[in-house]
């Protein structure tokens, strides 16, 4: 059972299929973030000693490891940073409608958040400044999804 194989041509393949179940858990920081998406908020955190707003917000400095509260808040527009449009699915299958994706900087943060970009067009141009748009009130549950995206700004 514990044979060493050295010669790669030995290698034997069981094909099959193996059932697996997870579930996501956000953690600290990710719950209060969403907490603050059912609000309408974009909850961040600042670095004073680096001097950097983290949106998310963080539970520690990815630079200097200090610990962070969600203590301030950014956004609702930004900037778009970059952005993709996707016409396959994770398995490569053609999706019905393309998903166009965007990097936002919000205002008053110094990292991006990544989401869908919506009533998008051919007009997208990086740099461009951005809004919020949300899920209506009644219809958030306290996940990424509460936000349903960006969209141009000052149209
Ligand atoms: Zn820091």
């Amino acid at each position: 059972m514990f044979e060493k194989i050295s010669d790669p041509t030995e290698v034997r393949l069981a094909q099959g299929h193996i059932p697996i179940r997870h579930r996501y858990t956000p953690g600290v920081a990710g719950t209060l973030f969403f907490a603050g998406l059912k609000r309408g908020e974009f909850p961040a955190s600042r670095c004073e000693t680096c001097g950097i707003t983290y949106c998310p917000n963080r539970i520690f400095c990815e630079r200097c490891f200090s610990a962070l509260e969600a203590d301030t808040a950014v956004g609702p527009r930004g900037v778009l940073e970059s952005f993709t449009i996707g016409y396959l699915d994770v398995e490569d299958a053609p999706l019905d409608e393309p998903v166009t994706l965007g990097l936002v900087r919000l205002e008053g943060a110094d990292t991006v958040l990544l989401h869908r970009l919506v009533d998008a067009d051919e007009t997208l141009e990086i740099g461009m400044r951005v809004e919020a748009v949300f899920e209506a009130k009644s219809r958030r549950v306290g996940s990424i999804n509460d936000l349903r995206g960006f969209r141009p700004a000052d149209r």
